[in-house]
């Protein structure tokens, strides 16, 4: 994508009313809009008070100005900020005017994308703008400004220098190897790329983490009838977002209930048990329930105290952890506890009593590596992706270095793996990634 030549304008703060709205102009032709808008500029970042005009000279709204020269604005272009009365009809007249004076009207995320474009920020950046403006917690808001401010990109570039020193080291052992000093013989350049594919996976893991910050957990019940699903997903709720009733098949429908435990987004889904019914709508239930586990990450296969069921093998997936929700404690006289399984972990608890709810809420974090305090930042599924792809290009690097053979190979996997963290900050893009990122974005931004 080439440097844009034309100038963008686009009213910045959220429709409806307020005490003040935004309109934002970015592009060369901001000192020409300018002039015939308000007169002359303000001074370099200060406010002033003007008069925005329309054709006719008339005033469209009164209020302050801010303009800031190309490069040190956002976009890194010329841009100007026109602060009016927040009215819908005040901030329509405003746009109009300025498109009538040469700007164009923007399209979702144009003005980060220009900021990319000029390198003011890299895509990881870019992308943490929409996520803290779409943040749905605290903790969310808190991890996209890290990754804003470079904290998950300055990981990457690191990694990324350290790839190139190593990729220089065996594509010169590779070009001479007559040289002297063989560079693969002690056995450095193998320890180094090792060293690199375990820092990798633990960026991937806090990657993980941030993502899941990001987007939440889903989290599926599924179960035999009357086991207790709905009761436990109220008492997860803490409300009664279910109806509870002694009567089996009650759920039919799929219900979702979105909560938190510690700043972890889950969606809850509450599913119709699992059994064989000739009831033509519990069927469909049923069959929804199934396509429901199916996309689930972490699945709670409730039973009950007593006489407890052994999750359906068909559960047991590779790609999910499972937890098997030993309920109604209570009328089995049974303490609150965990324990680990071979292919799952059981949890015995009360969804009426409340007790060992807290050891649920904490498997459920430790199932997906979640652990709070750690300086999260904020990070999409791409960027997962992009990470796991490039810690496995760089394990069977090391692993052909470690095992003296194939340097070739090793230094492609290596080459690889760099491609893949560059998608990360956007030093390898296509226009086809950049145009899919920056349209989710909204306007204004
Ligand atoms: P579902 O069909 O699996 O969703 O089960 P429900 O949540 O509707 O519960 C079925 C019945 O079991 C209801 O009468 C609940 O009150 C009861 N129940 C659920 N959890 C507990 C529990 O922990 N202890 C006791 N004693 N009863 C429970």
């Amino acid at each position: 994508m080439s440097a844009p030549t034309d100038t963008i304008a686009a009213i910045a703060t959220p429709p409806g009313r307020g005490g003040v709205g935004m309109v934002r102009v970015s592009g060369p032709a901001v000192p020409a809009i300018g002039a015939a808008l308000i007169g002359a500029l303000p001074p370099p970042r200060m406010a002033r008070v003007a008069n925005f005009t329309d054709a006719a000279g008339e005033p469209i709204d009164r209020g302050l100005c801010l303009y800031f020269p190309a490069p040190h604005s956002f976009t890194g272009e010329h841009v100007l900020e026109l602060h009016g009365h927040g009215g819908p009809v005040v901030m329509d007249l405003l746009l109009a005017r300025v498109i009538e004076l040469g700007a164009r009207q923007a399209n979702p995320g144009e003005f980060s994308q220009r900021a990319y474009l000029n390198d003011k920020l890299d895509l990881a950046q870019a992308e943490a703008v929409a996520d803290l403006i779409d943040a749905a917690s605290a903790a969310a808001a808190r991890a996209a400004l890290r990754s804003l401010d470079g904290a998950f990109s300055q990981q990457v570039h690191a990694l990324v220098e350290r790839l190139t020193l190593l990729r220089v080291q065996i594509e010169a052992g590779l070009d001479f190897p007559d040289e002297e000093l063989d560079l693969f013989a002690d056995g450095r350049l193998a320890a180094e790329a090792s060293a690199l594919a375990d820092d990798l996976s633990a960026l991937l893991r806090r990657a993980g983490e941030g993502r899941l910050l990001r987007e939440g957990l889903t989290v599926v019940l599924a179960g035999a009838p009357n086991v207790g699903k709905s009761s436990l997903l109220n008492a997860l709720a803490e409300r009664e977002a279910a109806i509870v009733t002694a009567i089996p098949g009650t759920t039919r429908d799929v219900l979702r209930e979105h909560l938190g435990i510690d700043g972890l987004p889950l969606h809850l889904v509450d599913t119709a048990g699992l059994r064989d019914s000739d009831d033509p709508v519990e069927r469909e239930g049923i069959r929804r329930a199934r396509a429901e586990i199916e996309r689930a990450d972490h699945l709670l296969f409730v039973t009950e105290a007593g006489d407890p069921q052994t999750p359906p093998a068909e559960l047991l997936g590779e790609a999910r952890a499972v937890t098997r929700v030993i309920n109604k404690i209570d009328l089995a006289g049974e303490p609150p506890r965990s324990e680990p399984q071979a292919a799952w972990t059981d949890v015995y608890l009360s969804a009426r009593s409340g007790a060992g709810l807290d050891l649920l809420r904490e498997r459920i974090k430790t199932a997906v590596g979640f652990h709070t305090g750690e300086g999260l930042f904020s990070a999409r599924r791409r960027h997962v992706q992009a990470l796991r792809h490039a810690t496995d290009c760089v394990s069977r690097g090391a692993e052909l270095l470690t095992r003296g053979v194939g340097a070739e190979l090793a230094a492609e996997e290596l080459r690889l793996a760099q491609q893949a963290l560059g998608e990360i900050t956007g030093a390898v893009t296509s226009d086809d990634l950049l145009g899919r990122i920056f349209s989710t974005f909204c306007i204004g931004k």
